[in-house]
């Protein structure tokens, strides 16, 4: 409430995503600043930050992008080369990020900036919130295969961000990092895309629900459905305890990268031969041809499916970690991408 939200429990704002998701709402533009950049400024922010971020976001206000990967730096996050000097009280930053989702109509983005080359890599880096209208930002959409336009370059050129802007400690960004990418990996986890009843609207629509193979597809992606639903269920009981994201947002995650993968390939099975047509020519006006070709998104963005597996391995079961040889050297020592 203090925060200017309803006050409700994580376990209603589950059931709240689930009716949502029965209508045709798009919420996308939102989800950065309210599952991601809002969540990490609770947990990291100062009261002030808090009083001037969180109620823009809960309005609409603000639209919020995250400024992480770059050319050289996306599973390997933390070999990010972007630099923040501080010149008085103010951050001087320089760099460029890629596959920003939203930052052309973003208002603030959540930026990581190396602010100190001397110490290993995961120790340098510093969580600053940026003005997206800046002078010095310029923003490049990158057009995708299926037309549209998700996500853009962004070059920073000598951008000027208040020191009041740090979020957390100086050289402590690896750790707001993670807080974000959990929330980023519970709220992709949250599903959202598509429904089961859609698909078997579809399948009742164009296809024979008798035969057995599309039958036992259908069963498949049913159960995957309610794995789903489990899961979230554990995560939000488990935020519902003051518990925060972790590990086991990455088994979400995986759990619906699989959902796009058996499900993409599921719709256009079920629409046969119309399944090579496209937008207005093809059943339900191409919704699901959408959804196909959207399906290698959630299966890269928030990290990719074997970055989740190397996580679930390590964290969840406990096996040895990857070799990580450059864990103890300087940021500066290392071979710059
Ligand atoms: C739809 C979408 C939206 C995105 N939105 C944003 C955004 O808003 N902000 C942002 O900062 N980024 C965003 N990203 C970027 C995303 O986080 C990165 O693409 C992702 O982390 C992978 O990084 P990369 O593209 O550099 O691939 P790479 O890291 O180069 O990986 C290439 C391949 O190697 C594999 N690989 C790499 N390292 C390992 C390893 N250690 N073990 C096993 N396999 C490995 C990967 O799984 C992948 O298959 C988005 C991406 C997508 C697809």
């Amino acid at each position: 409430m203090e925060h200017g939200g309803r006050g409700l429990s994580p376990l209603l704002a589950g059931v709240f995503a689930a009716e949502e998701q029965k209508f045709d709402v798009s919420g996308n533009m939102f989800s950065v600043g309210v599952g991601m950049a809002g969540p990490t400024i609770i947990e990291w922010g100062t009261k002030a930050q808090q009083d001037q971020f969180l109620a823009p976001i809960l309005t609409a206000e603000h639209i919020w992008c995250q400024l992480f990967s770059e050319p050289g730096a996306g599973s390997d996050l933390a070999g990010l080369a972007t630099k923040a000097v501080l010149d008085g009280d103010e951050w001087v930053v320089n760099g460029q990020k890629v596959w920003t989702s939203a930052a052309h109509y973003s208002d603030y983005g959540v930026l990581l900036a190396r602010t100190d080359a001397d110490v290993p890599k995961h120790r340098g880096i510093t969580c600053i919130l940026v003005e997206m209208h800046s002078p010095g930002i310029e923003i490049r959409p990158l057009r995708q295969i299926d037309g549209a336009i998700h996500f853009n370059e962004v070059f920073l050129d000598d951008v000027r961000v208040p020191v009041a802007n740090t979020l957390g400690p100086v050289g402590s960004g690896w750790g707001v990092a993670m807080t974000m990418l959990a929330h980023e990996r519970a709220s992709i986890g949250g599903g959202g895309m598509y429904s089961f009843d859609q698909v078997l609207t579809l399948a009742r629509t164009v296809a024979d629900t008798s035969d057995p193979v599309t039958r036992q597809r259908l069963a498949d992606l049913y159960t995957r459905f309610e794995m789903l639903r489990f899961l979230g269920y554990r995560v939000r009981t488990a935020a519902e305890r003051g518990e925060l994201p972790g590990p086991e947002s990455s088994v979400l995650k995986l759990v619906v990268s699989g959902l796009y993968e058996v499900g993409g390939d599921l719709l256009l099975a079920l629409e046969g031969a119309s399944g090579m047509l496209n937008g207005a020519d093809a059943p339900f006006g191409g919704k699901f041809q959408d959804l196909f070709m959207g399906q290698w998104a959630p299966r890269i963005g928030g990290g990719t499916d074997q970055i989740q597996r190397n996580i679930i391995g390590e964290r969840v079961l406990g096996l040895p970690g990857e070799i990580r040889s450059d864990k103890q050297v300087p940021f500066r020592e290392l071979p710059q991408v």
